[in-house]
């Protein structure tokens, strides 16, 4: 029988290949393929119908050698101790490559929130910092929401730690409504993140944006946003996809003239779905899953899924595709990199090009520790100047050293940690 997969083993691979190339130590590989803390808890409900049941959770706090840990928390039914510290990792990579001054953490209850009432799940999230209420804060360690978890849960666990500890802390979470300490500009954060490295990336080629043509996968907060910064700056998006719950299959919806983002929005439910029957009748073509990928264009976002872009599938992108910018979280497989690498096709890496929420979330801790809270054009703008810095130093290494973009902003990521962790006298 084949072994299953392990993300946490693929992260420490990931690791381990990139502390090769840094020449690394022997201590310092060994401190950073491993989280520094784990907690690992049990969270007793009473239930709706006076039964008790004992949920598990975790917190896994990956590195806080640049700063407090930073990530989210999921409430998933196959929430797995491994699927949680690879997340960790990776979020410690992240805040790194981007240069904001936090670690890398996350979180998780197995529990499946369709089956719990509004209230469980209020107890859920109060009794879970309950655990961890001394080990986590503005200072220590920042959650934030994630799979199935939202400004709700985030307000909740809050409210109990700030019981808790006896203050105010908004900075403790982030992913707050914005009437309560979130952050404008949250919601377009990521989408724009993708477009402001996708236009850097243009002038490096000397290729204007406007009159750029580009294809999205899915349609959802992240590729709505993209594909709306997109056609502002005078590009012209010809396709998006999204998945459908009523024959569960996905399907891609084009235009060539273009696709018109409020209307695609007027017909799209809150998951992301758009509805087919509307989208053919207003003259979209509806076209199968995996047509997006197919399109003659020159950007390619995948924003939906990881495991998208494989190498059963990347040779059928089209030559003219110049750019792919990775919106979701790992949609391209190994396979598919060196089909990629083949075909001349620049990459941009999720953790680079999805960056920009967690540096949103940052802002929204600066808010919130500060008192201070700034307009959305402020937000945006900071926004884009970190992403195009982090753009930047990642291609300029990748030309240097002739790596591949994924394993220069790898090197970027691990050798900031790794400095700090020898500044600080850890390794
Ligand atoms: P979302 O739930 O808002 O949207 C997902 C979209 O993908 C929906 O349109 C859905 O219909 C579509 N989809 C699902 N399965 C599909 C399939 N098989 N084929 C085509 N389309 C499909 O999610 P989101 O917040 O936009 O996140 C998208 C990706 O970006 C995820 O990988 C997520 O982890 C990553 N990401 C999101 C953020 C963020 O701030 N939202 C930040 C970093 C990374």
């Amino acid at each position: 029988m084949s072994k299953e997969f392990n993300a946490f083993e693929m992260a420490q691979r990931q690791f381990d290949a990139v502390a090769e190339k840094l020449q690394l130590g022997e201590g310092m590989r060994e401190l950073l393929r491993w989280p520094q803390r784990e907690y690992h808890f049990t969270i007793p409900i009473k239930m709706d119908d006076g039964s008790v049941k004992v949920f598990k959770g975790f917190r896994v706090q990956h590195s806080d050698a640049r700063g407090p840990c930073k990530g989210g928390i999921r409430f998933h039914p196959q929430e797995t101790i491994d699927t949680v510290r690879a997340l960790a990792t990776w979020m410690t990579w992240k805040c790194a490559v981007v240069d904001i001054p936090l670690g890398g953490g996350k979180g998780g209850v197995i529990c499946d929130p369709h089956d719990l009432s509004a209230r469980e799940q209020e107890q859920i999230c109060r009794n879970w910092v309950r655990q961890v209420a001394r080990n986590i804060g503005p200072v220590q360690d920042v959650p934030a929401p994630d799979v199935m978890t939202n400004p709700q849960h985030m307000v909740w666990m809050m409210d109990e730690y700030e019981k808790i500890t006896g203050g105010h802390f908004p900075g403790a979470i982030t992913g707050k409504p914005v009437e309560l300490g979130g952050s404008l500009g949250r919601t377009e954060a990521t989408g724009y993140g993708v477009i402001y490295t996708v236009r850097e990336a243009l002038k490096r080629m000397n290729i204007p944006i406007k009159g750029i043509k580009a294809s999205l996968q899915g349609f959802g907060n992240v590729a709505q946003y993209a594909a709306k910064l997109l056609i502002d700056l005078g590009g012209t998006v010809v396709a998006v996809s999204s998945w459908d719950n009523t024959d569960y299959k996905a399907y891609t919806f084009r235009n060539l003239e273009g696709i018109d983002v409020d209307f695609l929005l007027s017909i799209t439910d809150r998951f992301g779905t758009v509805d087919k029957t509307k989208a053919a009748e207003a003259g979209y073509e509806v076209l199968d899953a995996e047509a997006w990928l197919e399109q003659d264009v020159e950007i390619l976002i995948p924003a939906a899924l990881e495991n998208q872009v494989t190498g059963e599938n990347a040779h059928k992108i089209h030559d003219n595709v110049k750019i792919l910018s990775e919106g979701a979280n790992g949609p391209t497989t190994p396979e598919a990199d060196e089909i990629l690498k083949e075909k001349g096709i620049f990459v941009i890496p999720d953790f680079l090009a999805n960056a920009g929420g967690v540096t949103c979330s940052y802002f929204e801790q600066v808010q919130c520790n500060t008192n201070f809270f700034w307009p959305k054009e402020e937000v945006l703008e900071r926004l884009d100047q970190k992403m195009t810095l982090a753009f930047h130093a990642v291609t300029d290494l990748a030309e240097e050293t002739d790596e591949f973009m994924r394993d220069a902003a790898y090197m970027i990521a691990i050798q900031r940690v790794a400095t700090a962790c020898h500044l600080r006298g850890w390794a």
